[in-house]
């Protein structure tokens, strides 16, 4: 982005009789134009309806903010693949602006909070030699165990199960096949609504919309998870399971760190 002490003239208009001259003191090169407004969606970012002199766009100030907002999401977006010191120190620079620090400052806050979820990731995604059903929380259970008996779904159940499994990476032929010993099964229109659901790229209902739809079977299993909730490393609380997925997640962390305590102690007891 260049800046020029005199500002250029790049539009003149006239309107009954009266001219407005457009001039701006910005102009950025036209591949760094390019690169930032090639996401944005506004048809007035398009090159073509801005003007384009010896190979510089000339931005009016109005117009500048987004292009910094994006060059700075682009900057953090591609941490990995910058150096980690060239990044902290245009942190830093950033953190020199008031508005962005208080900014900077809640964001950090409520990640600080959500972080602890991440605690206890753990890979959960499908894979073909290794059976997740047992990590499944008690309102995926009800549903697999209506199907197994051949019972049928209502369709919050059915678009339920479809976008779980969907969220774990399930392939779409078993999730097709999951279905087929419901009484009305057709396997190429299942096939065509598992799909579409899919497509539709939708996460899987929360604890808090499971519940509306009575689909929360914790009392019925006597789910101690769902029930009493976890004990939160961070917070020092006791908190509630607030996603399914959370549920799939922290239960498969729980059993990895159970096995791996259980395979050191063996390691040391054999050392002795
Ligand atoms: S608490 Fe959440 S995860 Fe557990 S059964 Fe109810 S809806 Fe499912």
């Amino acid at each position: 982005m260049v800046y020029e002490q005199t500002p250029t003239i790049f539009k003149k208009t006239v309107i009954k009789d009266q001219q407005e001259i457009i001039s701006t003191n910005f102009r950025i090169y036209f591949i760094d134009y390019l690169k930032l407004s090639s996401r944005l969606h506004d048809k007035s970012r398009k090159l073509v309806h801005n003007a384009l002199m010896n190979g510089y766009v000339y931005i009016q100030t109005k117009n500048l903010n987004r292009l910094i907002q994006e060059y700075v999401r682009l900057r953090f977006l591609n941490q990995n693949s910058v150096n980690s010191k060239e990044l902290n120190n245009f942190r830093e620079k950033l953190l020199q602006n008031p508005e962005f620090k208080s900014i900077y400052e809640k964001i950090q806050a409520i990640w600080e909070v959500k972080k602890e979820e991440f605690d206890y990731t753990f890979e959960i995604d499908y894979k073909k030699d290794k059976d997740i059903k047992n990590s499944f929380p008690p309102c995926v259970k009800e549903i697999f165990s209506k199907i197994k008996e051949g019972q049928n779904l209502i369709h919050t159940e059915r678009l339920y199960i479809v976008w779980f499994l969907n969220a774990l990476k399930y392939p779409e032929e078993e999730i097709i096949n999951l279905f087929s010993n419901l009484p009305d099964f057709n396997r190429s229109k299942t096939g065509y609504q598992v799909r579409y659901a899919i497509k539709k790229g939708y996460t899987p209902y929360s604890c808090k919309t499971l519940k509306t739809y009575s689909s929360c079977m914790a009392k019925k299993y006597k789910d101690d998870l769902c029930i009493n909730g976890y004990f939160s490393r961070k917070l020092n609380v006791q908190k509630q399971i607030a996603h399914p997925l959370f549920y799939v997640q922290y239960t498969q962390f729980v059993s990895e760190m159970n096995k791996r305590r259980i395979e050191k102690e063996k390691q040391e007891q054999n050392n002795e």
